[in-house]
């Protein structure tokens, strides 16, 4: 599903008037989380980090 809607990044609140394609979504608490193609790198080592068969 694509939207053309404003966007911004649930990490660092960054925005962007559509969403990048260098632009990450990820399941947060209260639904799908934008991320932006800075916070993503971070956020995939951090998930790197924790991931295990039973996490998520
Ligand atoms: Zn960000």
């Amino acid at each position: 599903m694509t939207s053309d809607d404003p966007v911004t990044c649930a990490s660092c609140g960054s925005r962007a008037p559509a969403q990048p394609l260098t632009w990450s979504t990820y399941a947060g608490p209260e639904g799908p989380e934008l991320l932006c193609d800075r916070c993503t790198r971070e956020n995939v080592r951090s998930i790197e980090t924790q991931l295990g068969p039973e996490h998520g």
